[in-house]
């Protein structure tokens, strides 16, 4: 065993000891009924090293919502269906709005500005969805996931995707107003099943790290040796976590951790240290940019202690 074991194993379990004592936690997402269920106290986190060992603390094996995390396996899945071409559709630029903001998408012709926002990763499932019935194209992504995170107890949530089904407005809004740009291609309801669905994953923290490994190593998971992805093509991802993965609070993410990170509504963040590590991170609790409050504070204080910011230790 190497220095930096013992290391890791003491910072990962000092932040979980912190995490579970505070008492500002965020506030728990209620715009989908489902996701406000869920108890504000938990905490979890799993770092997985380059050689698979896994560090955990807290909740790390309570599975909970992925919701906008899922967003970055559908950007793989979509890069990998029709390539570039997935370019011309959606941008890769902060958007500097909040993840269900509209006003954009007028000004720039129905083309949403990245795939992280909701506009984007609906544009993205709407081109995973082509050529398929929604129900195959769900199941290529459940597939995709547990392929990645070598899991295939991974399931979907009936009641988180029938909650949103049944709640989801704006992005009913945000499909319409895309489609009358003929920015998606298939019927609204069928995107919009096969997306919200998606969000509905449930994976805990030792999961969803483990199917972030292929993001920090090039490509590959180097326990199963299976190539995902080009080494080009996962540092391309990891550049539109870094840039977009929290939205419009991307900047202060990237200024306190210093990683690409994805966050999701459910309260989870996967962050990648490239080389050493694929982290996740779960506390319910939001900040007003509708990011995982705890989450950012517990990313922070590891990737201090760690050094393992991509901007220098
Ligand atoms: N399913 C959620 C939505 O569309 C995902 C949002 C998120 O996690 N930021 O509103």
């Amino acid at each position: 065993m190497d220095q930096a074991t013992p290391d890791l194993d003491r910072v990962v379990k000092d932040i979980a000891e912190d995490m579970r004592g505070r008492t500002d936690r965020g506030e728990v997402a209620t715009y989908i009924p489902e996701l406000a269920r869920v108890d504000p106290r938990a905490f979890g986190i799993a770092v997985i090293d380059a050689e698979g060992r896994v560090f955990a603390g807290g909740d790390s094996e309570t599975p909970f919502s992925i919701q906008s995390i899922s967003k970055v396996f559908t950007l793989t899945l979509a890069l990998g269906k029709i390539g570039d071409r997935l370019w011309r559709r959606v941008g890769r630029e902060p958007s500097g709005s909040p993840f269900n903001s509209i006003v954009q998408l007028e000004y720039e012709k129905g083309r949403p500005r990245n795939p992280f926002i909701n506009a984007g990763a609906i544009a993205v499932t709407d081109a995973i969805l082509s050529g398929h019935q929604p129900r195959e194209a769900l199941g290529d992504i459940l597939r995709f996931m547990q392929f990645v995170a070598d899991d295939s107890s991974i399931t979907i949530d009936e009641a988180v995707a029938a909650s949103e089904q049944r709640t989801g407005f704006r992005n009913v809004a945000l499909a319409n107003y895309m489609k009358s740009f003929d920015v998606l291609e298939n019927p609204v309801p069928y995107t919009l099943g096969v997306y919200f669905h998606h969000c509905a994953i449930a994976m805990s923290c030792r999961q969803l790290a483990m199917a972030g490994r292929f993001l920090a190593h090039l490509g590959r998971n180097p326990s199963t040796g299976f190539s995902v992805v080009q080494p080009e093509r996962a540092r391309r991802i990891n550049a539109v976590m870094l840039m977009c993965g929290h939205y419009d609070g991307s900047g202060e993410f990237a200024y306190r951790v210093g990683l690409p990170g994805k966050s999701g509504v459910g309260g989870g963040i996967l962050a990648i240290a490239p080389g050493k590590a694929s982290i996740a991170v779960w506390s319910p609790g939001l900040d007003a940019n509708g990011n995982s409050h705890l989450g950012r504070i517990a990313l922070e204080q590891l990737t201090r202690r760690m050094g393992w910011s991509v901007f220098g230790a």
